[in-house]
């Protein structure tokens, strides 16, 4: 197939690129670069620097796109909400638009587990409330509701894909490596590889007095190959007139101090880490049941370790 990326210059997007570009498609990336990496676009895949509201202009002849591009951090969502909303969902309807004017009618979508908001449930399912407690989750589910409208409306075939913690790093068969690397990181695996590459002295344990087995939060880390894999399956179920969604996790839940852990053997460093004030926001316990796109499309993690993901992370760190 003839496909856009947006956001294909990122961390998820690059990932998906690259397994795109494998599996035989005519991938065009369109990125901003506003925090993508050019060199992290995939040999094989045609790059356009812009922005999602000039996707009009290659377009045209595409059957499909896969949506990255978009803000994602949370504590600036808050900060500046309607940056989030102008890029996220203003961004989105104007892509939107301009596939229908171009008559591309397929979409995989990057949502977010924080849509969800603080969940009712543990392991959550596709059909809980969905109470984000961020402008970051709100925007996503936003376009979320709208692509179920236009799925009803205009016979958009549509998937969004509900990521939960997403981890590790990817080597293409070209032995190339595609790893994060985020000007300003807040994830929790990057910065604690960051103690022992040097990069910062200790990491900050965000509360220590959670309602969980050891007080820190648990989340559910999915392998970003896992991930990927998961877009190419979606994009094949895109079906007319319809909008489905999918939680993507592991269905495993490790708490902030297991990850440390993991990341001390793997490293072989001790990594000191100093409590903190809680996060805002951030829920107690975040596990998905991913059970959905498991029954339906056939998806099954390859890299379901905690250890390989931490282990896939810092073996891809150029050092
Ligand atoms: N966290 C932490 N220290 C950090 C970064 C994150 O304790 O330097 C915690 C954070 O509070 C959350 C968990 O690690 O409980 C995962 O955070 P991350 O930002 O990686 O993902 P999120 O769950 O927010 O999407």
């Amino acid at each position: 197939m003839k496909l856009l990326v947006t956001g294909g210059a990122g961390y998820i997007g690059s990932v998906v690129a690259a397994q795109l570009v494998e599996a035989g498609h005519q991938v065009t990336v369109l990125d901003d670069l506003s925090t993508g990496h050019a060199d992290a676009v995939p040999e094989g895949a045609r790059f356009v620097e812009a922005s999602i509201t000039e996707a009009a202009a290659v377009l045209d002849g595409m059957d499909g796109v896969l949506h990255f591009a978009a803000k994602s951090l949370v504590g600036e969502s808050v900060q500046k909400p309607a940056l989030y909303w102008e890029h996220n969902l203003g961004g989105t309807l104007a892509l939107l638009d301009a596939m229908r004017a171009a008559g591309v009618g397929r979409v995989v979508f990057s949502s977010t587990a924080a849509t969800y908001g603080e969940p009712e449930r543990s392991p959550i399912v596709e059909t809980d409330p969905t109470r984000p407690t961020n402008p970051y989750g709100a925007s996503k589910l936003a376009v979320d509701t709208a692509l179920g409208a236009f799925a009803g409306l205009y016979g958009l075939a549509a998937v969004s894909l509900r990521y939960f913690n997403v981890g590790g790093a990817y080597t293409a068969a070209d032995g190339r490596v595609y790893r994060e690397r985020h000007t300003v990181e807040t994830h929790l695996i990057p910065n604690v590889l960051a103690v022992p590459l040097g990069q910062r002295e200790a990491v900050s344990v965000f509360g220590t007095d959670y309602p969980t087995p050891d007080g820190t939060c648990v989340r559910d880390y999915i392998h970003v190959a896992d991930l990927a894999r998961a877009h190419l399956l979606a994009l094949d179920a895109c079906a007319p007139g319809e909008h489905k969604i999918y939680n993507l996790g592991s269905g495993t839940g490790f708490s902030v101090q297991e990850v440390l852990s993991v990341c001390r053997e793997v490293t072989g460093h001790e990594i000191p880490a100093v409590v903190a004030e809680r996060r805002p926001g951030d829920p107690a316990v975040l596990v998905a049941s991913s059970e959905k796109i498991k029954s339906e499309l056939g998806w099954k993690p390859e890299h379901p370790s905690l250890r390989d993901i931490v282990a896939d992370a810092w073996d891809a760190v150029p050092r």
